[in-house]
């Protein structure tokens, strides 16, 4: 049987926020309960998005929250094979695999690529690529290249590709129509969402990835890299989103509920037990810390709907 391996995998584009809490929380306890592992791996590839000071908020957030990792940065640490920026190297490698097969090729079409470059949110995925450039003869593609960058695309093949995820059940989609060929490294050389994830995860040992539901039509994309070079893809568990009292999504941007403001008003245990009623493990949002919802932990009591959050539960925040 397979070692199993949870992740946090936080972008630290700002201040982690109720809901990416509440993922990291759901992603411990379902890694923890069945006996894993966990690893900490900093999404920070594209740089100009990163925040200062956000990993160290990250790391005080998820220790104050009193979840731990096996393997990743140790909290005082600022550099190493856990931040994606320290691994163009291996990327690269891979990446130089993939056109010796013959598997990727430039793409001139510009600004797709580069939105695709940082994590899709299901509304927004990207459009069915028509593969514009996908039959441009060696010739025509240097010609190009001469005057821009390509950026370089994986050429799908027509195949039904599946996996499991615990909340959803068995999968599958038929890629090439379904999602279409995607980019994989922008035209600025840095590399794609997907493609970092997906080698990230299979190179770290990651057995079983949870995270919010906006990202499962990232999935296949991920699923289809790993098998390409002969690894097993991970169980997913895509949980539904928390939404402010308003029934909006939340964004880091949004500050009243980020954790650093929380943690000002309440502390871990009134968190950690609001967060498992949120999740459905208690049926009232008693204080408690992560350890204690451990035996309570199990994915069949997770809600299937987006969770709003009840009025009144963080109103020392001034959330209303
Ligand atoms: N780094 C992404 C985020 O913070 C999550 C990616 C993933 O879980 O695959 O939103």
């Amino acid at each position: 049987m397979r070692e199993v391996r949870g992740r946090f995998a936080p972008t630290p584009s700002g201040n982690m926020h109720i809901g990416n809490a509440l993922c990291y929380l759901l992603a411990w306890l379902s890694a923890r309960s069945q006996g894993g592992g966990v690893v900490l791996r900093f999404e920070d590839t594209d740089l100009m998005r990163m925040r200062p000071g956000a990993v160290e908020q990250t790391l005080s957030d998820l220790l104050w929250l009193g979840l731990d990792w096996d393997a990743g940065p140790a909290p005082d640490e600022n550099a190493g094979p856990y931040f994606q920026s320290c691994r163009t190297e291996i990327y690269d490698r891979f990446f130089a695999e993939l056109r010796d097969r013959g598997a990727v090729y430039p793409c001139f079409c510009s600004r797709r690529d580069v939105r695709l470059a940082s994590a899709p949110h299901a509304e927004d995925r990207a459009a069915v690529y028509p593969g514009t450039c996908r039959d441009l003869s060696p010739a025509q593609a240097a010609e190009r290249m001469k005057s821009r960058p390509p950026a370089w695309r994986l050429r799908l093949e027509d195949k039904t590709v599946s996996f499991r995820d615990r909340l959803y059940g068995e999968l599958s989609c038929e890629i090439l129509r379904e999602y279409g060929d995607f980019p994989i490294r922008r035209a600025d050389g840095v590399y794609c969402y997907q493609f970092t994830v997906a080698l990230d995860d299979a190179l770290m040992g990651v057995s079983e990835v949870l995270r919010s539901r906006d990202l499962l039509s990232s999935a296949p994309w991920q699923v289809y890299i790993q098998r390409l070079f002969g690894f097993e893809p991970p169980v997913f568990v895509h949980i539904p989103l928390l939404l402010d009292a308003d029934g909006q999504r939340m964004a880091k941007r949004d500050f009243s509920l980020s954790l650093k403001e929380v943690r000002r008003h309440y502390s871990t245990e009134e968190v950690i037990g609001r967060l498992g009623f949120l999740a459905g493990l208690t049926d009232e949002p008693r204080p408690c810390t992560a350890a204690q919802l451990l035996p309570l932990y199990a994915p069949e009591k997770l809600p299937r709907e987006d969770i709003v959050l009840p009025r009144g539960l963080f109103a020392q925040c001034g959330e209303v």
